[in-house]
């Protein structure tokens, strides 16, 4: 038998791995000199090298244009883009867009996919989704005079459970029925790492007449959805996670096709009308078909520019080579703590399939070992009460700093 937890056999790994070679397209952080230890990309994803000429580039065409530059570059800017979107979330033309940061975008595809009624008014959400999400949920209930003691559904795991079944998030569904109007639940939590079935959410979703949505933060780039085949209303995600495509990226939107005609309610500004009148100041708004008719102002370019480089390299690897790479990785992290470190619990779910690059570890003193880490050129992260978060990313990360990563922790003397 191979020892598994050794220098020799990371390496051997290391040397096997198909996508070796894409660590080198990425700046690497570096501290005094070392090298560190990255395994936060699901936090912010590292910095693609191309982005810096991609930077200048539109920066060159600002300088030579001036204003020109909208008709020669600007105006449809996004549409490189958003056609390499479709595999990664598995949309269809039309049903990209690519406009402000992740909580806007939420509030705005509220605004068009909650419409309660005094039958049909509640919220279903993920009991420990993202606090920005529940302030953009509760905020939207009271902005339509709901109150969320009444309105909010909060999906709960079972006693001495860390996360949700399926059959629980269906029941609740089915349970609360025609009086749910809006189902709105994290692709993959970003505190237990777990990836939910969106399909079957969807389905039982659209079976009680309910809009559903999913935030994609920590799925977009990370785990395989099939958005359009789920029959999903609508999705939106940050790019600057998985995506690695600079804080603050512009965040994406996913709005089914079978809404491309929406006459809904909808926030409209001049940048989601059509470019056939957008230019010609009329008062009357004449939306373009599909998500973009979401989008309200002209794009940010310089924040946008460095999606491409990130795209780039997702369309040279594929979606499905990078979950195949994701899942050895990831597994070989899994198995090293459960032959290495038996006492620390992961609460991120087993099966591949319930989940993306990240593990979720409870460990004893974590926060104190969250600091011996960090002083050791570690970057993961804390999340209160009681969870490291490691997100070995099949992009950068390597199979002998997951070797690295498990060393220190059996060095620590507390554990
Ligand atoms: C990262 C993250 C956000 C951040 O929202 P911004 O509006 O981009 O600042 C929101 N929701 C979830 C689930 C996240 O993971």
């Amino acid at each position: 038998m191979k020892n598994l937890f050794s220098v020799e056999f990371a390496s051997e790994l290391d040397d096997k791995n198909p996508l070796k070679s894409f660590r080198d397209k990425f700046y690497y952080p570096e501290h005094n000199l070392s090298p560190i230890l990255y395994f936060s990309g699901n936090s912010l994803g590292l910095q693609p090298k191309t982005v810096q000429s991609l930077l200048l580039e539109q920066s060159q065409i600002w300088a030579k244009n001036g204003a020109k530059g909208y008709f020669s570059d600007w105006v449809n800017f996004h549409k490189q883009l958003t056609a390499d979107f479709l595999p990664i979330v598995g949309a269809k033309d039309g049903e990209i867009m690519l406009m402000n940061a992740l909580t806007v975008n939420l509030h705005l595809l509220l605004i068009s996919f909650y419409q309660p009624t005094n039958q049909r008014h509640k919220i279903i959400i993920e009991e420990d989704a993202f606090p920005s999400d529940q302030y953009a949920i509760a905020s939207q209930l009271k902005l339509h005079g709901y109150d969320p003691k009444t309105s909010l559904i909060k999906l709960k795991p079972q006693p001495h459970e860390k996360c949700l079944k399926t059959d629980d998030i269906i029941n609740t569904i089915e349970a609360h029925g025609e009086s749910v109007a809006t189902v709105m639940l994290g692709g993959v939590n970003y505190y237990t790492g777990q990836k939910y079935n969106m399909r079957e959410i969807a389905r039982i979703s659209n079976e009680v007449g309910a809009y559903v949505g999913f935030d994609l933060a920590h799925a977009a780039g990370n785990v395989e959805l099939n958005l359009h085949g789920w029959n999903v209303d609508f999705a939106a995600w940050c790019n600057y996670k998985y995506l690695n495509s600079g804080p603050g990226a512009p965040s994406g939107i996913f709005i089914h096709n079978k809404h491309s005609e929406w006459n809904g309610p909808r926030l409209a500004g001049w940048w989601g009308n059509s470019m056939d009148s957008r230019f010609s100041m009329d008062s009357k708004f004449d939306p373009i078909k599909g998500a973009e008719g979401w989008s309200i102002s002209n794009s940010s370019i310089f924040s946008m520019a460095p999606i491409k480089a990130s795209l780039d390299i997702y369309n040279q690897i594929g979606m499905d080579n990078f979950i195949i790479g994701s899942r050895e990785l990831t597994g070989y992290l899994e198995e090293l703590i459960h032959l290495i470190l038996p006492e620390i619990e992961i609460i991120t779910p087993k099966s591949p399939e319930e989940r993306g690059c990240q593990l979720s570890m409870i460990i004893q003193n974590g926060k104190e070992v969250q600091k011996y880490l960090e002083f050791n050129n570690v970057v993961c992260d804390w999340r209160e009460p009681d969870v490291i978060r490691i997100a070995p990313n099949p992009l950068y990360n390597t199979y002998s700093e997951i070797y690295q990563l498990v060393s220190l922790l059996k060095n620590y003397d507390n554990l």
